[in-house]
């Protein structure tokens, strides 16, 4: 299959042609094309989430792995990576097969799953793309077992001690002393302030910020604004927006709920925004307004979340993964979701200057503008 267009290759933006099937085979300057994309769209390596909660399993009635990979591949996303605190818990060699059956069914992007900390050590053997450290985590005895793994580990950065305290002590000093805690190959997933950023780079660490913590304004009782760690004041945010140019990636850490759950009291109700939607729209808005260049915001949702997973994807290169998300740079648009089940996100109406113009997962269109197919994501982390 060939498609034409104008193609983001080699840090430029250039005239040509990807023929493709499961893989990228060639790229040349012209074709008889079976895709032809219009002007004012540009053809970009497909955008990665690491950190999303597809929930499924017990937990389908929030979201599950057809609705979540759904909506990523109408916000052009073309890899997911999956969070392991489902129900039941991801972490022994049965489970972790059990989800990655559930995926090769259902899922219509590609994918990839961590596992939760775990002394299981056929865990290690499968085809993993890391373990995720939640905060209570760096307190058990199975921690130095996962640290001895040479596969990537995730970091939620708070302690123990912010997990089991009222939301307005979770500070930001206990997101800096948790990256202190760990070591190895390790990513610290949604910095919330600065110095986290600084910290996990003296470290050696890698990093990734959300749009929620850039963005949004945590609304005292309302729940729709309740994530973890907390959005941070004004101030701090104003100082994340360095991020944009300083950290690695963007994740948008979908964190679906029913609206039931939401609408509970707030000490109460479940931490969590579900827009896996938002993120690469919002990023390539800001190159239309000038704030990024094309060659940072694919850093941010592609690149380097492959470089950091370690993936044959993230580069329009012979080879890889043929994973492609085009941009409509002069479509315009108010955000909503489409096929999760949560309907109702603080990110409503929020007004993107780009759209995406179609979603191409393992060769075949995934989304063109319309419509979701349900075409078969594979694992990307086969032969890690
Ligand atoms: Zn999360």
């Amino acid at each position: 299959m060939w498609i034409r267009g104008k193609i983001f290759l080699n840090n430029e933006v250039i005239d040509g042609c990807v023929n493709f099937d499961r893989k990228i085979k060639e790229i040349r300057k012209d074709c008889r094309p079976d895709i032809d994309i219009p002007q004012g769209k540009i053809i970009f390596p497909g955008s990665i989430d690491m950190h999303v909660h597809v929930r499924g399993m017990n937990l389908s009635y929030k979201e599950d792995v057809r609705t979540a990979t759904s909506e990523a591949a109408y916000g052009g996303v073309t890899v997911v990576v999956d969070m392991p605190n489902t129900v039941p818990y991801i972490n022994t060699a049965e489970r972790v097969q059990e989800r990655l059956r559930e995926f090769a069914n259902f899922s219509r992007t590609d994918y990839g799953i961590y596992s939760g900390v775990t002394s299981d050590e056929r865990v290690d053997k499968l085809p993993i793309a890391g373990y995720k450290v939640f905060p209570e985590d760096l307190e058990k005895p199975e921690l130095q077992f996962v640290l001895s793994s040479k596969r990537l580990k995730i970091l939620h950065p708070e302690l123990p001690l912010s997990v089991k305290q009222f939301r307005n002590l979770r500070e930001i000093w206990q997101e800096i002393a948790s990256i202190s805690l760990v070591s190895g190959r390790f990513h610290i997933t949604h910095i919330t302030n600065y110095e986290d950023l600084i910290k996990a780079k003296e470290l050696g660490f890698t990093t990734d910020f959300t749009p929620h913590h850039l963005l949004l304004e945590e609304i005292k009782g309302d729940c729709l604004t309740k994530v973890n760690p907390p959005i941070r004041d004004l101030t701090e945010r104003r100082k994340l927006l360095r991020a944009l140019f300083e950290a690695d990636a963007v994740a948008s850490d979908h964190a679906p709920h029913t609206l039931q759950e939401k609408m509970q009291p707030y000490e109460l109700c479940p931490p969590g925004i579900a827009a896996v939607s938002f993120t690469t729209p919002f990023i390539y808005s800001l190159v239309k307004k000038g704030v990024l260049s094309l060659s940072r915001a694919v850093d941010l949702v592609s690149k380097n979340p492959a470089k950091i997973l370690g993936i044959n994807a993230g580069e329009i290169k012979e080879g890889n993964v043929a994973d492609f998300t085009v941009i409509d740079f002069e479509k315009d648009w108010r955000y909503h979701t489409q096929y999760s089940k949560v309907v109702e996100t603080p990110f409503d109406e929020y007004s993107l200057d780009v759209s995406i113009y179609m979603t191409i997962v393992e060769g075949k269109v995934a989304y063109d503008g319309y419509e979701v197919y349900p075409i078969r994501g594979m694992n990307l982390f086969e032969n890690s």
